[in-house]
């Protein structure tokens, strides 16, 4: 039948495209529904990866703006504490044309995908779930995939709920004086970026993109134009582009397959909660689970669901475990107040957090660095501890 497929994947942003590629590729029946006319536009993300997602994401070179060797973090008061590396640890992609290489790539394997297809309505109909958009078209899909990012509406039509915390963020391509384009700009403020932070990211020619993200999330434009007013680094910044208002949804969800149903990306929240990097935990997702839906079309029909739950189980050890720790280093950083942030950047020893970071990476686990930095640091804990019991 015409509407039926083996997969269906609900939403068109990388990490569903890298599904339909997968799947695509082994010879499955898939489809795409995307709510918007075309993937890749608004670009909300920084596109900043670590170098191994360029393997990862099979990231063609022109599509690379900048290679990111050290970043520079600092504080309300703007002191500031630079690291910088040898040799590239993240790349800068074009993330509107990787969405779009992604696609084509998924179309050649033979994905369909059908664009202004809002999906309204999930129903279980015997083995299948039928799919109904906004259109009133009708699919049916052996099993569906709910890659929608941020957006939860899915999650009420099916009964669910992935609990998260929402960090509202803004962002603008810029262009900026700077004294070193080979790395990435860190802004704490509190009153601006509650309980995340600031950013530039250089990209190319003395272009960066310039955000922020806020636990807070009203009033969000306003929170940018203090941004500019307020970051020294920006005071002489020009803006070429519209700011686009986005989220990032953080936490670690109980559940992320639901018999024939699977969640994945944003929507599973799998975001690197101390960063926001979504792109490669996402495609570690995309491809877990891939693995475990061609485990189930190729294994006996009785072992089908227990195939496909296979995902979530492997996605908890690689993901979720490492998550759980940076939720607690997000602790520390949102218990830490202005005032004390500024005194940890102000005493610290570089030689000793340069060590750390040489020795234990930066993007790869953060954890990891961030536990050894807090012992490398009593200071750190010690104010955190104050902090603490002084809320
Ligand atoms: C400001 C900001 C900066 C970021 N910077 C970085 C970064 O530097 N590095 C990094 O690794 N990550 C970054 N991220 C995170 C990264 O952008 C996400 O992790 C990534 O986009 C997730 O991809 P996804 O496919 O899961 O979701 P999305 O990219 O959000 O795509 C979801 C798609 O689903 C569609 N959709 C939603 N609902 C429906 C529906 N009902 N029917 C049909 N279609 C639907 C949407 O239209 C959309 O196209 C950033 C995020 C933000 C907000």
């Amino acid at each position: 039948m015409e509407n039926v497929f083996d997969v269906v994947i609900i939403g068109g942003g990388p990490v569903g495209l890298r599904v339909a590629l997968s799947l695509g590729r082994a010879k499955l029946r898939v489809l795409v529904l995307e709510a918007k006319s075309r993937v890749g536009y608004p670009n909300h993300c920084s596109g900043l990866v670590p170098i191994e997602f360029i393997n990862i994401g099979e990231v063609k070179d022109n599509l690379i703006l900048n290679y990111i060797k050290g970043s520079a973090v600092y504080s309300f008061k703007e002191n500031s504490f630079l690291f910088k590396r040898d040799i590239p640890y993240a790349a800068v992609i074009d993330r509107t044309n990787f969405d779009i290489y992604t696609e084509k790539l998924a179309k050649s394997a033979s994905a369909k995908i059908i664009y202004n297809a809002y999906v309204k309505e999930i129903k279980k109909e015997g083995k299948n779930t039928l799919v109904r958009l906004n259109s009133g078209d009708e699919y049916f899909a052996r099993v569906l995939v709910v890659a929608t990012g941020a957006a939860n509406a899915i999650q009420s039509k099916i009964g669910v709920e992935l609990k998260s915390e929402t960090i509202y963020t803004v962002q603008v391509d810029g262009e900026v004086s700077l004294e070193d384009y080979e790395v990435a700009y860190i802004y704490m403020n509190n009153r601006i970026a509650t309980d995340w932070f600031a950013w530039i990211i250089p990209t190319k020619d003395g272009f960066v993109r310039i955000g922020l993200g806020t636990s807070k999330g009203e009033n969000i434009l306003k929170k940018l134009d203090e941004l500019f007013s307020e970051w020294s680094l920006l005071k002489h910044a020009r803006i070429v582009s519209k700011p686009v208002v986005w989220s990032i949804p953080i936490g670690i969800p109980k559940r992320i397959v639901f018999d024939n149903i699977l969640f994945v990306g944003d929507s599973a929240r799998q975001v690197k909660p101390f960063s926001g990097g979504g792109l490669l935990t996402g495609f570690i997702g995309a491809d877990d689970l891939s693995k475990a839906v061609l485990k189930a079309f190729n294994g006996p029909d009785e072992s089908f669901y227990k195939a496909l739950s296979s995902y979530e189980s492997n996605v908890k050890e690689k993901l979720y475990k490492e998550f759980g720790r940076e939720l607690f280093l997000r602790d520390i950083y949102k218990t830490l107040s202005d005032e004390s942030k500024d005194k940890i950047l102000r005493s610290i020893n570089k030689d000793k957090v340069v060590d750390v970071l040489l020795k234990f990476g930066m993007m790869d686990k953060p954890s990891i660095t961030g536990l050894k930095l807090l012992k490398e640091m009593p200071l750190m804990l010690f104010l955190y501890l104050k902090d603490k019991l002084s809320v």
